[in-house]
Parts: C-alpha cells; structure tokens; sequence
C-alpha cells in the first residue's frame, strides 16, 4: 500500500489527536472499581445530565454497554424484541443469549430503520408458560446511517408503557444523529430507560462508551459490567479522552456527513457503480459495484492506492474525522480510474 489517503472501513480507524492524547496523559485518576476515579465519574455525571438521566456507566466498548443494559433489563427467560439486522443481534455474538440467557425476537428493519410497531405489538407474547416474558424493545439509532424519525420514539415510548416493556437505545453513533436533526441528547433519551453511547465511532476516542438510564437499571448494569470483566482501574485516562471529545468532536461530525454527501454524488457519477446520494442521511455511503466480479479487483486497487474499503459487492463507506474532503476526491479519482481501465 502506498501512504494512507482514506480509511473508510469504519468510524473506528480514527487516531487521538494531539490534544485528547494531552487531556488522556493529564488525567486525575483513581480506581473505577472502587468507584473513586474523578475523571470516569465526570464523564458519567456530564452526559447522565446531557441525557436527563440519573446515572451513567463507562464501559471499554458499545458491545460491553449494550450487553449489561440488556442483562439489566432482562432475567433469564425473559425476551427482547430487536431489530433482524440490529448490532446487538446480529453483530454481538449471539451475548444477550450466550451470557444473558435472554431470548430474542428479531424483526425485519423497515427501510428507514424503525421496527414497525404493529409488528412489535404483533410479537410481544401472552402472560402463559409457553413462552418466554416479553420485557423489552431495543431501537437502533443511527442505523445504517438512517436517523430515526424524530416522532417515532415517542410512539415506541407508548407502546412499551402499554405493555409493561422496557425501552433501550443502541446509540452507537447517536451523536450523528443529534448533529444531522439538531436536536438535543435529552429529546431523544427521554424516552428511553437506557441508551448506550459509543465514544469511539464518530467521537473518535481510542475505546470506550457511556451507558445512561435510571438509577435502578445502572445499578444492575454496573454490576453485570464487573461480572463481564469491563470493571477497568485508572479508566480515567480514557475517560478523558471522551470527555474532550464531547468538548470537540460533536459539531463537526457535521463535516463528516457533507463529506460521506460528497462521495455518493461521485460515486453515483461513475458508470459501474450504483449509489442513491439522497438516501446518505449522516456518515455512511452504500455503494453498489454493478458487476460482483469487479469488487474484488476493486478493493484490491483502492488498497494499493491508500484508499482502504472493507471490500464487498456492497461497498460501505463510512466518513470520520481522519477522512478530509481531499481524500474524498481522491478516492473518487480512484474509482473513476478503476472503471475506465
Ligand atoms: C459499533 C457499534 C456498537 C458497539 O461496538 P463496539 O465495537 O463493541 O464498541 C454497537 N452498536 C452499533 C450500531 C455499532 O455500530
């Protein structure tokens, strides 16, 4: 490969910059475990009050937040509906059932990613020995780059009052969502019991996400953390490193979603390859290589050009802070190059 020009594999590929690494090195520091590390607990304390939540958790990765939230929520024999392709499905390792003995009840995402609350009502089960207690519904918010629509977290609110269920929030990228509907945190968390929050997408921290909910699921959650293995010492150097990313890393992941703009608009220019600009919502581009033959000849070149892509007939790229316009361009030269030849 020649030097790095854009790494779209991820939102995770981003790097510290100078002055995270600083506020991470400059760190007070306790003991998480022993519940005395003051730069965990203000990272806790500072986005529980953005959230309008009682208390919040840091965990060493969304994985971790969304499985103790879950185990929180849930006993075993209980059951979660969640989304046929949502992460903590299908991208988690099967852990609310592995480790939570939580059963769950997949439904097909409708295409701009909510689940369709008839069919949740559909689902949830009778109160009879047959079948396992419905407890929870789990959303997922951004969801393949969709933003929910702003109105539908209210209505799924209403339906899991109606039916005595819990309501989760796998906010991973939740952020890009805030910044895209220029919204606050707390109008959307509150509507939820829990919502986990990456750091280390969009956020660019090195590890790391933020549970927030009420106390009595928090208090779970953090129990479930230590049993998990995610109870970390002197977290407050990575705590740090959220926090300043809360400070400077939120507005301009408006940056990132022009630029993930930009490449659809080139992409869907170049004869070879499909690709809907108007359905780029926040920093994700799906793109369609018209021939399956060519998607690996494609990565390949994009590789020895710098230009790194997780391959597929369905390329997806994601934007983040260590992708600027110029590696956009320069990856679209590289594209249009590609198929000319
Ligand atoms: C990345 C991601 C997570 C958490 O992933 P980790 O790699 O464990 O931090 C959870 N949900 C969604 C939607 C994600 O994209």
């Amino acid at each position: 490969m020649s030097h790095l020009v854009a790494d779209f594999r991820s939102d995770t590929v981003t790097r510290p910059c100078p002055g995270m690494k600083k506020a991470m090195v400059e760190a007070e520091l306790g003991d998480d475990v022993l519940g005395d590390d003051p730069t965990v607990m203000q990272l806790e304390q500072a986005l529980a009050r953005q959230a309008g939540k009682e208390a919040g958790l840091f965990l060493p990765s969304g994985t971790q937040s969304n499985l103790v939230a879950l185990m929180a929520h849930c006993e075993r024999g209980d059951e979660y509906i969640v989304g046929q392709d949502a992460h903590t499905y299908k991208y988690e390792g099967g852990g609310a059932a592995v480790l939570g003995s939580i059963q769950p009840q997949p439904i097909e995402f409708e295409p701009d990613s909510t689940l369709d609350l008839l069919k949740v009502r559909a689902k949830i089960k009778a109160d009879d020995s047959h079948f396992a207690n419905t407890r929870l519904l789990c959303l997922e918010n951004t969801c393949s780059g969709n933003v929910l629509p702003l109105a539908y977290h209210g209505e799924a609110r209403a339906l899991c009052d109606e039916h005595g269920l819990g309501l989760h929030l796998d906010g991973a990228r939740l952020f890009n969502a805030l910044v895209k509907q220029d919204v606050s945190l707390a109008q959307i968390s509150q509507h939820y019991d829990s919502v986990s929050l990456c750091l280390s997408k969009g956020l660019g921290t090195p590890a790391g996400s933020v549970l927030v909910g009420d106390a009595d699921v928090l208090a779970k959650a953090r129990r479930w953390r230590k049993v998990l293995g995610g109870g970390l010492r002197q977290s407050g150097m990575l705590a740090a490193a959220g926090l300043y990313a809360l400070e400077h890393n939120i507005a301009r992941l408006a940056d990132d979603h022009s630029n993930a703009r930009r490449l659809a608009e080139g992409l869907a220019a170049i004869p070879g390859v499909s690709c809907d600009p108007a359905a780029v919502q926040t920093n994700m581009v799906f793109a369609m290589i018209d021939d399956p033959a060519q998607a690996k000849p494609l990565e390949d070149f994009l590789r020895d050009n710098g230009v790194l892509t997780l391959g597929g007939q369905v390329l997806r790229l994601v934007t983040h802070k260590d992708v600027n316009e110029a590696g956009v361009e320069r990856a679209l030269v590289l594209v249009a190059e590609f198929f000319s030849s």
